[in-house]
């Protein structure tokens, strides 16, 4: 298949921009989009052959739901049933933004989208590219990330290119995808609210609004076993991951340094490829392999930011050990942290 690849500047966005990828969705096709926290790969969502595509583009397990987006709160109703009050007030605050919302599914929404579950997972994305294509679309768009299934997230459209190009109808280049981390999701569909994935949207700040709420045992546990499944199905498979070892190393920074330098000779000498994650503080400390730093530790959002497209660029370095820093476990940094463990198969050597 050829895929069209169209550019949209934000700040720029013409009258009749997305006419035609909205009429690519109408179609049952797929476009992929940029979002405030990855790239997502778009299909009307309550059709379920077109959604059916999704998952045979991303080679994504069909047991893995697609997250629907929508381009106004009150859409959730024509989605979702029994809507306790919590999600509204959610809704209030945080949409449109990177929170996912699982509730009751109705009978319009397809097994196909929820990978066979009674609930809905459901978001209004505040990235105007994002907004203005499902709004020209008119249908609810079911959009995982825009990515191969197990490869790390697209914050960029050349990643998309790199994983879809020639598999899906359009890709929409609207550039940097800011937050660079997936969603936080939030299950509201019974029982006490939970959240299912950390995010940018901090616990604190959820429990500012509707009150205590717990993680799902299993993003607290680490790494994941037999006697506990996630409630968010994709959260059990191998994610975020690059093609070379990743390693944390974690503790007092300069004994961080200290052993990565040394592992990182180690593997030098024995010339394999090496590469380094660095922050802005510790990059000029690192002398073996190949160093990139994704971030200041004094902006956390930076590093958010900037995780994923780190970790694709050692791919295309064919890096074969990866040495990282590791991050705060607390606010912003339980999401990096969530996804980096991921990433490095829970691989952590505590110093
Ligand atoms: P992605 O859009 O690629 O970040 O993937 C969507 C995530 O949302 C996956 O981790 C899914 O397991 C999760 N998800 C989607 N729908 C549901 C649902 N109904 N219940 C629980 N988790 C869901
Ligand atoms: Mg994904």
């Amino acid at each position: 298949m050829d895929t069209k690849i169209i550019k949209l500047e934000i700040e720029n966005l013409a009258e009749g921009c997305f006419h035609e990828a909205a009429e690519v969705l109408r179609n049952g096709g797929l476009v992929a989009f940029p979002t405030e926290t990855v790239y997502g790969l778009g299909a009307n969502g309550l059709d379920e052959t077109a959604a059916a595509k999704i998952y045979q583009a991303k080679g994504r397990p069909s047991d893995n739901p697609l997250i629907i987006h929508i381009a106004k709160t009150q859409d959730m109703e024509s989605l979702a049933q029994e809507i306790p009050r919590e999600a509204y007030q959610l809704a209030e605050v945080f949409w449109p933004g990177p929170l996912t919302m699982i509730l009751r599914k109705n009978e319009f929404v397809p097994y196909q989208t929820t990978g066979g579950l009674d609930t809905v997972a459901i978001r209004l994305p505040a990235n105007q590219i994002a907004r203005g294509l499902i709004e020209a679309a008119g249908v609810f768009v079911a959009a995982p990330s825009a990515n191969l299934s197990g490869k790390p997230s697209p914050t960029l459209a050349q990643h998309v290119i790199c994983d879809l190009d020639g598999k899906v109808d359009m890709i929409i280049d609207g550039g940097h995808a800011t937050l660079g981390l997936e969603s936080t999701i939030v299950d509201l569909s019974g029982g006490e609210p939970m959240i299912l994935r950390p995010g940018c949207i901090t616990k604190a700040m959820l429990e500012n609004v509707i009150g205590k709420i717990e993680y799902d045992p299993v993003v607290l546990q680490g790494a994941p076993s037999l006697e506990l499944a996630p409630k968010a199905p994709g959260m059990k498979y191998r994610h975020y991951a690059p093609e070379g070892k990743l390693t944390i190393y974690e503790g007092d920074i300069q004994k961080v340094v200290d052993a990565i330098n040394q592992k990182a000779k180690e593997k030098l000498d024995n010339k394999n490829r090496v590469g380094v994650i660095a922050t802005d503080e510790t990059e000029a400390l690192y002398r073996y392999g190949t160093v990139k730093t994704i971030g200041s530790r004094k902006d956390e959002a930076s590093i958010a930011a900037g995780l994923y497209a780190v970790l694709r660029e050692f791919d295309e370095l064919h890096a074969e050990y990866i040495y990282t820093e590791s991050f705060a476990d607390n606010s912003l940094g339980q999401a990096i942290m969530n996804r980096l463990l991921k990433a490095a198969g829970y691989r952590v050597v505590k110093l």
